[in-house]
């Protein structure tokens, strides 16, 4: 693999050839040998990992993920993250992956192209749709990056946040480098473990924007022929078959009528599904039974007659041609199903149409949706049960928690108010509390609330 490696206390780098199999073998590599076991996921000598794997530029989608391997300030272990289509323009720098240590003393964004790579200061914010973040401006990202772009940017939103919370996402962005300017409906996030809060935080990089005239490592990646007989030796048939059968789940599937995460989970996995954060395997199963035909009616069918009912608006990561087409999008917004039910169910939410701006809001903080719905859950559960008081929280009413009171076409326009509140106070720590839980993870906050509230936790 070429890496890049970064020494941003020196403001250094060089290049060198690392024998690897891909980002994920050099990223265990590296932290073990650094043993980072010892450090602080944060510390600045605790290496941030970004690359992809050689099997990218060729014909078969679903290889051109970026994989983000660092040591993670939500879990605080070694974590591993997948950022969608991304390794298509990133490839074009000629960098396999890049190795970031040592921390910058002022924002930085890094430029990684077949030009060369070079590090500047950053604007403070740059605007895009309802994005706000830190980058460069439009005519940097546009003179530095050749004939191909992608601008790689950590949240949540301003970097004053992003400097100061636990659960950053890393977000990309496509750019088009000849208007210089971002372009949009191809955006993606590694957000599980909070990539964009290590990086920020970490090591300053607030962003980093990459791109070039460097395509595929190995040219029998572009090898249809080739392909179909690598498939058909271990599958029996040609590859475009083999995909179409192992992803019907993500496409559609004719037997349920469905297609995608949130499709097909919701009517899979009935009165399996986690509610009211998680409170529902308490729930006797004729209870739950009764949720999930609520769930189905309001939450369910309103994205499904949209999506594959009325119309078929199914779009692809912007992977090389990829026929599985799994991005279901309902009224301009990607549905998946693990965002919304964070948004959704998991909080008390089971009206779709109140989801949707909260995935939205997440979205454009920077957010990862999935630990959004356990901080919001979290916070709904400790004033259902009298241990925090709504005004201590810094939201305006007490939430409808308890899933055996809970009046679905009622309750959860109350609770998606409340989750709004929530969230954007975890953003302006509005509150001491949430201030706790932005800046530490909900169990470092529980002890912490654990200690001022003595005498009811
Ligand atoms: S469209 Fe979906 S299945 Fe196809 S490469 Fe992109 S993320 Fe993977």
């Amino acid at each position: 693999m070429r890496v890049l490696r970064l020494d941003l206390n020196s403001n250094s780098w060089k290049i060198e050839d690392t024998a690897a199999q891909g980002p994920v073998t050099l990223g265990v590599r590296i932290h073990n040998e650094a043993k980072t076991w010892n450090l602080d996921p944060l510390d600045p000598s605790a290496p941030f990992i970004l690359g992809m794997g050689p099997f990218i530029g060729g014909k078969m989608p679903g290889f051109h993920r970026l994989i983000a391997v660092f040591k993670s300030p939500m879990t605080r272990t070694l974590h591993v993250a997948a950022l969608g289509g991304a390794a298509y323009k990133f490839m074009g720098a000629g960098i396999d992956a890049v190795v970031i240590t040592g921390r910058a003393r002022k924002p930085v964004v890094v430029f990684m192209s077949s030009d060369g790579i070079e590090l500047k200061d950053t604007d403070p914010v740059f605007e895009y749709g309802g994005y706000h973040a830190p980058m460069p401006s439009r005519s940097t990202s546009s003179t530095r990056t050749g004939t191909s772009s992608l601008s790689i940017m950590q949240g949540p939103w301003l970097w004053a946040q992003a400097l100061s919370t636990y659960n950053g996402a890393l977000v990309s962005i496509d750019v088009n480098p000849a208007k210089g300017e971002f372009r949009p409906g191809a955006e993606d996030f590694a957000a599980r473990g909070g990539p964009g809060t290590a990086l920020a935080m970490g090591h300053n990089v607030v962003g980093i924007v990459a791109g070039g005239t460097y395509r595929a490592r190995y040219a029998k990646v572009t090898d249809m022929d080739f392909i179909n007989k690598v498939m058909i030796e271990s599958f029996k048939k040609p590859f475009r078959q083999v995909m179409d059968e192992k992803t019907v789940k993500y496409r559609f599937d004719p037997s349920m009528g469905t297609g995608g995460t949130f499709g097909v989970n919701y009517p899979h996995y009935r009165e399996l599904l986690p509610l009211f954060g998680y409170k529902s395997i308490y729930l006797p199963r004729e209870v739950r039974i009764q949720h999930v035909e609520a769930i189905l009616r309001l939450f369910w069918k309103p994205f499904n007659d949209e999506v594959f009912v009325k119309s078929k608006s199914w779009y692809n990561c912007g992977d090389f041609g990829c026929s599985v087409v799994c991005k279901k999008v309902w009224r301009g917004k990607k549905v998946d199903y693990e965002p919304f039910h964070a948004m959704g169910p998991f909080i008390g939410n089971y009206i779709f149409e109140e989801a949707v701006p909260l995935v939205d809001l997440i979205d454009q903080y920077g957010l990862d949706a999935i630990e959004m719905g356990h901080v919001v859950a979290w916070v709904f559960d400790t004033i259902e049960h009298g241990l925090l008081r709504p005004e201590e929280v810094g939201i305006s009413d007490k939430p409808i928690f308890d899933p055996m009171k809970f009046n679905p076409e009622v309750d959860s326009h109350k609770n998606a108010r409340l989750a709004k509140e929530v969230i954007s106070g975890f953003i302006e720590k509005s509150s001491e509390v949430l201030r706790l839980i932005a800046e530490n993870g909900i169990r470092v906050a529980a002890r912490k609330l654990d200690e001022i509230f003595h005498d009811r936790a």
